[in-house]
């Protein structure tokens, strides 16, 4: 095993977990109702490691909405189909420096990178358009679910069609993206710009809960074979670029101090779900909706700050 004393490994997850339940700090997100009346109290955890071994503690069956978590795994298929060298023709590797959702472009005028709302609804527009274009939008979103399924070892994975129509309609500044891109000529030909945006709202409704999280995680921190189902859902050098990003990009405008405190590839979406991966030992997925002003989930931020400073898994641990 991969963890040889299991049990007593968990017993400091389960002492980290009550530690940060105690964590009161942050606000739900509020910019759709749907959201806004998400349980502060919940409070999950949940682990798979790369040889199967899971532990889950706490509301780790309660359901949530990806949000920005889906981006990785988005970006993960466009790098599957079509290679890292035609997507980044499009989109680039540097952190913005701002907000998630800032109406910004870099110097090529290409969206910074796929973590970012821009960057993210960018790889929406070449997974419809670049990747088996001859597929309708409700196909589309077949197969990218199907994508996510596995990745999930085929557990629980659903979709929230309230969440789904309410981010479509108050999605001002996701729009504005969209247009500003399109103005700068950023999509590939033949991009449907309506069509592009409602695959991008479809992808952050996509439900999950804190355990088929977890295995997600494991998934990527295994080079891209799914430790339940031993199924090689991606290619390794996928997974390298997916978790590069995490890296440098992953927790919005904190995702360099996390990557000096933590030193794990992470990424945050604004439901509370934070999706942890430490490569070749284990995927971890917290889910807690209380957000900081950055927007990642405070008690998921304890958590790995906890973890790390038990468990040498920082990058540069061990050196
Ligand atoms: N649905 C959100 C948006 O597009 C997702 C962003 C997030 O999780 N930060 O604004």
């Amino acid at each position: 095993f991969i963890i040889p004393d299991f049990p007593g490994f968990t017993k400091h997850i389960e002492d980290f977990y009550w530690k940060c339940k105690s964590n009161t700090e942050g606000k739900v997100a509020s910019y759709i109702p749907q959201l806004a009346r998400m349980n502060p109290d919940y409070w999950g955890v949940s682990l798979c490691t790369i040889d199967g071994q899971r532990f889950s503690i706490g509301d780790t069956t309660v359901p949530f909405t990806l949000q920005s978590c889906s981006k990785p795994l988005s970006y993960a298929i466009a790098l599957e189909r079509l290679g890292q060298e035609v997507v980044h023709k499009y989109v680039g590797q540097e952190p913005s420096g701002r907000n998630f959702n800032e109406l910004v472009l870099d110097h090529n005028k290409k969206p910074h990178n796929p973590m970012i709302n821009a960057g993210a609804i960018l790889v929406c527009a070449l997974l419809k358009v670049l990747v088996k274009p001859e597929m309708t939008l409700a196909e589309k979103f077949d197969f990218t679910l199907n994508c996510f399924r596995k990745l999930a070892g085929g557990e629980n994975l659903g979709f929230n069609n309230a969440v789904f129509l309410s981010e479509r309609e108050a999605a001002d500044r996701n729009y504005a993206l969209g247009f500003y891109m399109r103005e700068h000529g950023c999509y590939p030909e033949k991009t449907n710009l309506r069509e592009c945006m409602d695959f991008y709202f479809q992808c952050c409704s996509i439900e999950v809960n804190c355990e088929s999280m977890a295995v997600i995680a494991a998934t990527l921190a295994n080079g891209g074979i799914c430790p339940i189902t031993e199924e090689k859902v991606l290619k390794p050098e996928s997974v390298r670029d997916v978790l590069s990003l995490m890296h440098s990009c992953g927790m919005y405008d904190y995702s360099g101090q996390f990557a000096f405190k933590v030193g794990i590839p992470a990424k945050s979406g604004v439901s509370g779900s934070l999706l942890v991966v430490i490569p070749n030992v284990m995927g971890i997925c917290t889910y807690s909706p209380p957000l900081d002003p950055l927007g990642n989930s405070c008690r998921g931020v304890q958590f790995c700050e906890e973890l790390v400073h038990e468990f040498n898994f920082h990058r540069y641990d061990n050196l």
